[in-house]
């Protein structure tokens, strides 16, 4: 068990309006659903409350309208322990929407209206840089020249807590104890990936986090299963980004990067099917390497019953960035926000459904590894 996480996370804050409906419509089709039903989201804030709930202490920093539900989004976060003060109200402009159709299999299609979240700019990237943390999070909804200007910009080196190679802090070295300098870990989460999507990533991103989708969209080919994420992730981390994840569903996730040799294995009655053919060794959570390229360690999904994978993505990018804020390995970290994302989906609603180390523990059997400090 590790303590100590300190996380800034820059990005969309939006209203969601949910409709469950029998089947996602085809296009031009119209779909009788249920009663819709709004809750807090956008990427940001989602990713906000799953490192708050995980045991991250954590700062969002993004854009609402001076609207009614801007409001109500800062009484959530509020609610959930994330300290908001770097949310700007903005005048003039609606907070984001997003309006989002899930089926009976928990498949969804959202479609998003950005309002203040287009309003981002350097007002936050002033509030990222005025506070020290372990962990930068930021991911797409927000203008693409903020994203750049943000991996870009200085930051306050934070006093204790893990360096490139981390060191796992214990009760012996609590958070806040005296410690090196440290460089703030960047987590880049391209969802949605932008059209600039393939220079951000060759421009050097430290932790690049994508789904299937959006790592083709970088990559400009498919990309499927978990096969295909671990390809795509050896291929990103050749375009420029040192550590790339992509996750790929109830499939897993693949990591490319360092530390992605090691194997540690997680029990195999936690998951789901294998990968035929395309791991060394036959594990069911191992090394997976093209005749020439760089390791890829392969995470397959945890087992678990799915009613709602809204938020899992984003319930990942959270856990990660709590995990790696704590000091744990790469490796290891993938394997835990895996977990977390497992179970976000076991459970109903976006922000509602994120998990708690306990839920974690209860849904797929893994020891969720950072207490709050
Ligand atoms: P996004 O929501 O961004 O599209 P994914 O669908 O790839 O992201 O899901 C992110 C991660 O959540 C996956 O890598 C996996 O670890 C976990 N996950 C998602 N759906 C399931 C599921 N049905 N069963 C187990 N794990 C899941």
């Amino acid at each position: 068990m590790v303590f100590g996480a300190r996380l800034t996370v820059l990005g969309s804050l939006n209203m969601d309006i949910s409709v469950t409906v029998p089947r996602l419509p085809a296009p031009g089709a119209t779909v009788l659903g249920g009663a819709a039903a709004f809750a807090p989201g956008g990427k940001g804030a989602n990713q906000a409350v799953a490192a708050a709930r995980l045991g991250g202490s954590v700062r969002m920093v993004g854009c609402v309208g001076n609207d009614d539900f801007g409001a109500r989004l800062l009484a959530a976060l509020a609610r959930e322990g994330v300290e908001s003060s770097g949310v700007r109200a903005v005048d003039g402009v609606p907070t984001g929407l997003a309006m989002i159709t899930v089926d009976g299999a928990g498949e969804n299609i959202i479609t998003v209206a950005p309002g203040a979240n287009r309003e981002v700019g350097p007002a936050e990237i002033a509030a990222v840089a005025a506070w020290p943390a372990d962990v930068l999070v930021v991911s797409a909804e927000i203008p693409v020249r903020v994203i750049e200007a943000a991996l870009a910009a200085e930051a306050p080196a934070a006093p204790a807590g893990p360096a490139e190679t981390p060191v796992p802090r214990s009760a012996e070295t609590p958070a806040g104890a005296p410690g090196p300098a440290r460089p703030l870990i960047r987590v880049l989460n391209l969802a949605p990936a932008p059209a600039e999507a393939a220079g951000l990533v060759a421009s050097g991103v430290d932790w690049l986090v994508v789904n299937e989708s959006e790592a083709a969209a970088v990559l400009g080919k498919p990309v499927t299963g978990l096969p295909g994420a671990a390809r795509a992730a050896a291929d990103l981390v050749s375009v420029g980004a040192r550590h790339v994840v992509v996750t790929a569903g109830a499939a897993g996730a693949a990591y490319c990067g360092p530390g992605a040799e090691a194997t540690a294995g997680v029990p195999r009655n936690q998951m789901a099917g294998g990968v035929p053919g395309e791991r060394v060794g036959g594990s069911v959570s191992g090394e997976w390497r093209e005749s020439s390229g760089p390791a890829v360690l392969t995470v397959p999904g945890f087992r678990v019953r799915a009613v709602d994978t809204v938020g899992a993505g984003d319930t990942f990018v959270g856990a990660l960035a709590v995990a790696l804020a704590a000091g744990i390995a790469p490796a290891a970290a993938v394997r835990a926000a895996a977990a977390a994302a497992a179970t976000a989906a076991t459970r109903p609603g976006t922000q509602s459904g994120m998990p708690r180390p306990g839920d974690v523990l209860a849904a797929t059997g893994y020891a969720w590894p950072v207490t709050a400090s």
